[in-house]
Formats: structure tokens, sequence, C-alpha cells
């Protein structure tokens, strides 16, 4: 979770791979192309790692110049020549000794550094043409089959994600089998970037981030509106739905850690601050401490399930070169709940979370889709265990319709789980949400029980779920999904009133504070500059209704009604406004529908 890419390319690899589908296998091989331009163009360069990412590839060079955007041409152009040149993809094996002892003789420190840390006994080198690389592989047959690519960027990136390492100088790059496909990527890439969120989130004044706190955003009053409805939104199904809520401490002792396991498997991951004598930590996740709500009481069979759930404020040592606004962040607001029950509940407690998620997401116009992650090698508790809590899982995704996929040896040693993604308005995939079952960890390490109805104590079993993931993430998310025009029960500002000159001020007022006492959040932008000026104003801030009035419209007792989509819905009573607005935050709906005939 903590791990950046590098580290995953690093550990997974044993020495470096990509899983190998065709597509991750050209933008690897693509990347490799890219090494041997840079090499032919800048030959005192050191060649670090070059993994396939989603939707492209990169390669990390040790440089002391950035890569200016005229290099990059220049190495496209190399690649094209090396294309052309069809090198095959030579793979061959040798021990790892021999494998340290000839890069350092090439001068690549960074691929001995890599070596050095492997395990392997052999690892095998890769080479087209004049380049050679440390690589597991799989690689397409030759360069010749590398034709549809380009290069995108470049930027700094520290030696392992780590900022007290040498900051290498990263290209990125992407490459497709055909060029409608390469096309239609760099559209979206062109419209990903005008969505970004860290972009959007400076101009609606949503949220900033300040060096004084990397990786934790300052919530500005227009953010703080939206993760209040969403906090609102989410404990009222919460609510409905048999949750309890409850908070546990931010700061606490290592010793808990201990016995959940953490300390050992996550503590690197982990903010650790000494008070009295004693080591502390922030907590990473919410997990062992809810146990202490668990065992407040003397649970008995009936009291079960226990659906405890929780707004919890969490750190993360994430290293500061991997952290990326709001989607990757050290303070994460997490949607957390963990549900106890008994073994025989776990079906229907899983289908109430699967109902749960889809509620959540229909409102967002998000498409969830479902992954069933099943036993890996060395599971904890017994296979019986295991096999009833996969059919449990099984069930409960049919018995909501849901078509699944399955991925086997994916769960967590201690209970298998579903993994919830969603596509937004790009096509991107997000994993989101995620229903883990827990047979072992908490129940065992926690020595969780109840009373069953044979008088004897037995052990429960835990849910751990999220469904918005993280605050920040979603919220992230949320705002590229809509490019920063929100659904109105989200906006910041709902409605704004404007107008036309200064002789209408009074019935503007009239309007504003009628809007106003129903709980509509409204602004009045009397400001004493052109109409049009102050309605494009108010379309950039993404505001979904502006309210025009005049002479007629005081007369009347009407508004001109203009939607953010620029359309005219023309003269509406204002007490249809009020009315229709009112149902449409109420509802919750994406679809702007006011005064619309
Ligand atoms: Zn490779
Ligand atoms: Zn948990």
């Amino acid at each position: 979770m903590a791990e950046s890419e590098e580290e995953r390319h690093l550990k997974l690899t044993g020495e470096f791979d990509c899983d190998p589908t065709p597509l991750s296998t050209l933008r690897h091989s693509t990347s490799h192309v890219m090494a041997q331009a840079v090499k032919r163009l800048f030959p005192d360069v050191k060649v670090a790692i070059g993994p396939a990412i989603d939707d492209g590839f990169y390669y990390d060079f040790a440089k002391a110049e950035p890569f200016t955007p005229e290099d990059l041409a220049r190495i496209e152009k190399a690649m094209a020549e090396i294309v052309k040149a069809d090198y095959v993809f030579e793979r061959r094996e040798m021990p790892r000794a021999e494998a340290i002892a000839y890069f350092r003789e090439r001068g690549e420190p960074y691929k001995v550094e890599i070596l050095e840390g492997l395990a392997a006994d052999r690892v095998s080198l890769y080479t087209q043409g004049d380049f050679v690389d440390l690589c597991r592989g799989p690689h397409v047959r030759s360069t010749g089959e590398i034709t549809v690519f380009k290069l995108l960027s470049s930027s700094g990136a520290y030696w392992r994600g780590d900022e007290k390492n040498v900051m290498l100088q990263r290209i990125y790059g992407t490459a497709w089998l055909t060029q409608d496909e390469l096309d239609k990527y760099l559209w979206r890439l062109e419209e990903a970037k005008k969505r970004d969120h860290r972009k959007l989130g400076r101009e609606l004044d949503l949220f900033v981030f300040h060096d004084v706190s990397p990786g934790a955003p300052f919530w500005l009053p227009a953010g703080m509106v939206i993760f209040r409805e969403l906090e609102r939104f989410w404990r009222e199904v919460h609510d409905a739905n048999g949750y309890l809520e409850t908070s546990t401490p931010i700061l606490v002792n290592k010793k808990l850690w201990e016995q959940s396991g953490h300390w050992e498997y996550y503590s690197e991951n982990m903010f650790k601050l000494e008070v009295e004598e004693q080591t502390f930590s922030l907590k990473p996740m919410n997990c062992p401490e809810s146990t202490y709500v668990y065992r407040h009481a003397l649970r008995s069979y009936r009291d079960l399930p226990l659906r405890v759930a929780e707004i919890g404020r969490l750190h993360r040592n994430e290293r500061s070169g991997t952290l990326t606004g709001l989607f990757r962040v050290r303070q994460i607001t997490m949607d957390d709940a963990h549900i106890y029950c008994r073994p025989d509940q776990v079906q229907d407690e899983i289908t109430g979370v699967l109902g749960l998620v889809r509620q959540f997401y229909k409102l967002f116009d998000l498409e969830p889709s479902f992954k069933l992650a099943t036993r890996p090698e060395g599971y904890l508790g017994t296979a019986e265990q295991w096999d009833a809590a996969e059919r449990a899982l099984h069930e409960a995704l049919k018995a909501n319709g849901l078509a699944y996929e399955v991925k086997p040896g994916d769960g967590a040693f201690y209970g298998p789980k579903i993994d919830i993604h969603i596509e937004d308005v790009l096509g991107r995939d997000w994993q989101i949400a995620t229903a883990q079952l827990d047979l072992t960890m908490l129940p065992e390490r926690f020595d969780l029980t109840y009373v069953d109805a044979d008088g004897h104590a037995k052990r429960p079993v835990a849910i751990h779920r999220a469904i918005f993931g993280s605050f920040e993430r979603f919220i992230g998310i949320l705002t590229e999904h809509f490019a920063g025009a929100f659904p109105v029960w989200l906006a910041p500002v709902q409605a704004r009133v404007l107008p036309i000159s200064e002789k209408f001020i009074d019935y503007a007022r009239g309007v504003h504070q009628r809007l106003r006492a129903a709980r509509i959040r409204v602004e009045l932008d009397d400001r004493n500059e052109k109409l049009g000026y102050r309605i494009r104003d108010a379309q950039v801030r993404k505001v979904p209704y502006m309210l025009v009035v005049g002479g007629r419209e005081a007369e009347q007792g009407t508004v001109s009604l203009r939607p953010r989509t620029g359309e005219d819905r023309g003269a509406v009573p204002l007490d249809r406004v009020v009315t229709e607005l009112t149902a449409e935050i109420a509802s919750r709906a994406v679809d702007l529908s006011v005064g619309r005939s």
C-alpha cells in the first residue's frame, strides 16, 4: 500500500518484470528502446529502472541536467531509428555475481545496486543491438514490433522514490498497438490535465498543499463543504443500515501495534513519537482499536452482527517523493467500518456491504466493478474456514446480481476479500472500496469471543470494509470526474443571484434572503461589473444556477434562470425555483433540472 512504484517493481521482480500482458510487454520493451536511444545521445548518462506502468512506461536516468523538450524530440527520433533497425531482444542468463561484475565494468552503478539487493542466484539480461539491460522480461521479439509510441514528459524522480536518495531524471512515454488507440489516449490525457484536481482545487479554492505539511491538504471553506456533505450522506446511510459510529484515539502506544502485528509488518509506514519514555505512533489504520469497542462488553450470539463505523484520521509515512495531490497523502480520512459477526452471518453482511457500495456509487454516476480475491499460499486458518468464507463471498455477489472477476491467490493471508473498482468519465479505473473478511487476525490476536447459543465461547469473524476508501482520494476523483462541476448537493455555492444593475439590488437581496432561508448555499454578486462578466465568473466557478434579476423579474416575482451549462431556462417563478432546488438538493441528483419545462 505504502510502497512506491519503484519498490513494488524492484520487490516483485526479484529481477525486473512487468506483468506479461501484450500491452505491458510492448510498453516495457519500448522503455528499453528509449534507454538505448538515450545512451546513444548521452553516453555519460547512467540507467536506473524502466518499468511498464498503467498506460505507458518510464525510465529513470542519472543525468545532471534535466531533459529538455528538444531532448525528448531527439530521443524519439533515435527511437524510430532503433525500431527501424529491428534488433532482436536476446535473452541470456548468468550468475548474479557475474552480472554485478559486468555492470560494474560498464559503469552502471544503479544496476549494480539493484543486483546486490536481489536474492536470486541467477539473473537474466536482455540485449537489443548495442544496449544491454538487466531484466526478467518478457519482451516483444524485436524492436521492429514497436510502432506506435510517444514520449510525454520528463521530471525529476528520487532513486527508489526516497528523497534522501539522488534525484534522477525520469522520462515518461506511452506505447499502443494502433495509432487510433494512441490518439484516444492523448485526448484523454489532455482532458485529464484540464481536470487535474490539484489545478481545480486551487482554482475553485477547495484545498491547497503547503510544504509545511507535505501530503496533508489544507481544506479551504469551499472544499470543506464537499467534505461535510459527503460525511453527512455517509452518516445518513450508515445510520439507516444499523452501523454504530465510534471515534478512537489517533495517538496510540506501540503495545497495541505489537499485538496487532503492525509493528512487525508495517512499522516503517508509521509515524512514531516518544512520550514519557514510551513509544507511541499515529494510527495508520483503525482496525486494532475497533476491537476495544467489541471487547468493551461481553458479547452473546444475539448481539451480533456488531457494525462499528469510524471516520478516522489516519497517518501513513508515505515518502515525500511519492506524494501526489489528494491521490497519495500522508494524512488520510478513512470511512472505515468493522463488522463483527458469526460465521453464519457473513454472507448477509457482505450482501449488505455490496448493497451500500452500489447505493453510494450510483449517486455519482460511477460504475463499480467487483473482484473476488481468494486464498493465497501460506494462509492462516483452516481450509474449511476458507471454503465457507469464499463461498459466502461468491453467494453475496450473486445475491446482488453482480458480475465479478475472480483473482485466485490474491486474498490477504487472514481472509478473502472483494475489491471494488470504479470507472470514471475518462474511462480510468480506480480501486476504491474493499470488503475484507478476517478469519484470524483481529479475532485471534485480540482474543475476541462471543457466547454462542450452546453457552460456549466462539470466535466471531471480522469484516473490514471501506466505501469511499479515503475522503481525500475520493474527493480528488470526484473533482476530476465532474471536472469541478459538482452536483448541486455537493457544490460549495449552489446558486448565485445576479442583479442586472444596481436598480434591482433590493429585489436581488430579497431573492438571496429567500434562498438562504431555505438553507440553499447562495451568494449575491452585486459587484459593479457588467452582467456578462459576472455570468462568466459564475460559470468559471462552476456555480450550478445563476438567478438573473431585473425589472421584469422584480415585477413578476420571477428569476431568469441560467444553469452553468449555458442554457437559458427563461423566467421561472421564485417559489418554483426554491421548491425544485430544495428537492434537487435533497435527492442528491446529478442532473441540473430546476426550471426545466
Ligand atoms: Zn525489460
Ligand atoms: Zn480494518
